[in-house]
């Protein structure tokens, strides 16, 4: 992957226990603009996804927020976006932000967190896109995650193909080296994207 280029961030709309979690979405943004790259995820001012963005946005990245209409209120839209996609479901956001984005990240996050990482594993897993998708695993946070994968490996669920096209890295600076050296492994097409 070239310099420049689009990262999702999917993280917690929440801000976690720990004001660590905040510090790291803060140290994350700060790291991809660095870097030279923009950033594309929820587009609420709360949470670690908030972090993410103010941290990008001070290192002066282009950072593009997708929000559905119904949840402006309660996720309240970030006011300093370069650019702010109101749409109207989640299944459009996520098609958005696939569309935007050159490479996923994960963060720290809940249930919306997950959904959208697998979501876009699931569509990589499929041959629809070559897209390097990645976890911070800050502090442990997701070793339950790196357990299930292992597992569902080994138990003859996940191909082995397709291990590696979940990345993972201990440091936003070992994240962003891995997914700007991502070779997508050549994946079986097993769907047409008019057959999803
Ligand atoms: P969470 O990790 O649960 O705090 O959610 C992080 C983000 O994922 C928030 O912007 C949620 O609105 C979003 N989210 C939650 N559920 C879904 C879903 N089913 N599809 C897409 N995004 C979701």
């Amino acid at each position: 992957m070239k310099s420049g280029r689009r990262i999702s961030v999917f993280c917690g709309s929440s801000a976690g226990r720990d004001p660590a979690f905040s510090a790291l979405g803060r140290a994350f943004g700060e790291a991809l603009a660095a870097r030279g790259h923009g950033l594309v995820y929820g587009g609420a001012k709360i949470g670690v996804m908030g972090a993410v963005a103010d941290g990008a946005l001070a290192g002066g990245a282009e950072v593009i927020g997708v929000l559905p209409h119904f949840l402006a209120g309660k996720e309240i839209a970030h006011a300093g976006l370069s650019e702010l996609h109101l749409v109207d479901t989640m299944h459009e956001r996520k098609a958005k932000m696939v569309e935007l984005s050159d490479a996923f990240v994960a963060l720290p996050g809940g249930f919306g967190t997950l959904d959208e990482l697998f979501e876009v594993l699931t569509w990589a897993q499929l041959g629809l896109h070559g897209k390097p998708c990645a976890i911070l695993d800050y502090a442990g946070f997701f070793a339950g995650i790196e357990a299930f994968v292992e597992r569902a490996a080994s138990d003859g669920f996940l191909r082995p193909e397709h291990r590696g096209l979940l990345l993972f890295g201990t440091r936003a600076d070992d994240v962003l080296d891995a997914i700007e050296r991502y070779v997508a492994p050549v994946v079986e097409k097993l769907v047409s994207p008019e057959q999803l």
